[in-house]
């Protein structure tokens, strides 16, 4: 490849950490440019660090087996802790109708390897102590899953990326592409022009705005979401717990939680009406809500102490699927934007995805399964994946 760039990442996150770094591992010369002031500094560090495979659609399903492979032995490969905890995901079930959909998906799941099964309420119990036990059916355990830390993964993933030749360069705005024609020649921000003739658009919630940089229209929106955490408590909690209920205030869908390495409780939930746009000022209603749907799951919770909340931004496309392709109106330009609510847990195996679809010209996983990912899907097709 010629240019003074093999390839120029936009976007120091959770999509272009992993491809800078994958991208220098096929052996080609990156540059990342983030506006930010440094990596992570997006959406990626709103993220509580949940990875899983166990989901109902293949691409996201094979692209996630994958970060999960890299995930659980970063230490070993790169040397640095990225606070990796295997201690799986658990759905505990309290309703028929759920318990239905989630035995539903349990033949693909287990077809696709995956380490997962329905469990009785005394496992639940076990896997989750203290939970109420009223109405408790049992639920989903895939102890194969974990979490591990968006700040520690982001400061490793850079170094690792540095260690093999990748230069990052902050604060620098992406503002506008040069081209010959079709093709990409160079990537313009206010404090430089890089030569490249590949560029991999990893924008986050800017994608939409960058690719209109290119004349492409991405179909992707932010809406926000809080999180939060607290102060640590002894170890008790392994899995990540995914309450599928709808809260009974009715602001509320689906909550989430886990403990991590440090004893601390992240928490989050899914808001039933969503909020459209960039905002990210943390709500009054978050921690009321969220606090009362910890205790009434868990009582013995009350005495927990919370440090802070904080609101990001899902970078969401129609049918909540992510958006991995070349272009084919701009060739030498890649797509890694759309990643939704999952984008920390699947930015490995996607950047491993994005650096084959460079170097090789294809993807890493099979053409129906890269068919749900593609920028040329129908976007009104979609299926919401069943497992949010
Ligand atoms: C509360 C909350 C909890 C979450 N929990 C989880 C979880 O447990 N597990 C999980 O997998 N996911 C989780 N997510 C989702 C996850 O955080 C996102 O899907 C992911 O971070 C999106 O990655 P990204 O690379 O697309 O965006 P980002 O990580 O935001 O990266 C995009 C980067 O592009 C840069 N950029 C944008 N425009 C430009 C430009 N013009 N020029 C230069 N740089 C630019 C930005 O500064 C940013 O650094 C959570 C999200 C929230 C809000």
């Amino acid at each position: 490849m010629s240019g003074a760039w093999d390839v120029v990442v936009v976007g120091a996150g959770s999509a272009g950490l992993p491809s800078a770094l994958s991208l220098a591992e096929r052996g080609l010369k990156v540059l990342v440019l983030d506006e930010l002031a440094a990596a992570g500094q997006g959406q990626h560090k709103a993220a509580i660090g949940g990875v899983r495979a166990t989901f109902s659609d293949p691409a996201k399903i094979l692209l996630c087996k994958e970060s999960l492979r890299v995930f659980s032995s970063w230490s070993e490969v790169y040397g640095d802790d990225v606070g990796w905890k295997r201690g799986g995901y658990c759905f505990p079930v309290f309703g028929e109708a759920t318990e239905k959909s989630l035995r539903e998906i349990l033949p693909l799941q287990k077809g696709a390897g995956l380490d997962i099964d329905w469990v009785g309420p005394d496992d639940i119990c076990r896997l989750v102590p203290g939970i109420v036990t009223e109405g408790l059916r049992g639920g989903t355990f895939s102890p194969g899953d974990g979490q591990a830390s968006p700040l520690q993964f982001a400061v490793a993933c850079e170094r690792a990326a540095r260690s093999k030749g990748v230069e990052f360069r902050y604060r620098e705005p992406v503002t506008a592409f040069e081209r010959s024609g079709d093709r990409v020649t160079a990537v313009v921000t206010p404090k430089g022009r890089y030569p490249t003739e590949k560029v991999v658009l990893a924008a986050g919630a800017h994608a939409r705005q960058v690719g209109t940089l290119l004349g492409l229209e991405l179909p992707v929106t932010p809406d926000a979401h809080e999180a939060g955490i607290t102060g640590p408590v002894a170890p008790f909690l392994d899995p990540l717990v995914v309450d599928l209920r709808p809260g009974p205030e009715g602001r509320t869908a689906n909550f989430y939680f886990g403990q991590n390495r440090e004893g601390q409780i992240l928490f989050c939930y899914t808001p039933k009406e969503l909020f459209v746009g960039e905002d990210r000022e943390a709500t009054s209603e978050f921690l009321p809500i969220v606090a009362r749907r910890l205790v009434s799951l868990i009582p013995r919770l009350r005495h927990l102490l919370v440090r802070r909340t904080w609101r990001g931004l899902y970078p969401m496309t129609p049918d909540g699927m992510i958006i991995v392709d070349a272009v084919c109106e701009a060739p030498g330009v890649y797509l890694a934007v759309g990643l939704c609510g999952h984008g920390f847990m699947l930015g490995p195996g996607l950047g491993r995805c994005i650096a084959s679809l460079v170097v090789d010209g294809r993807p890493t996983i099979p053409p129906e399964a890269f068919a749900t990912v593609s920028f040329y899907r129908d976007f009104r097709q979609g299926q919401q994946e069943t497992l949010t």
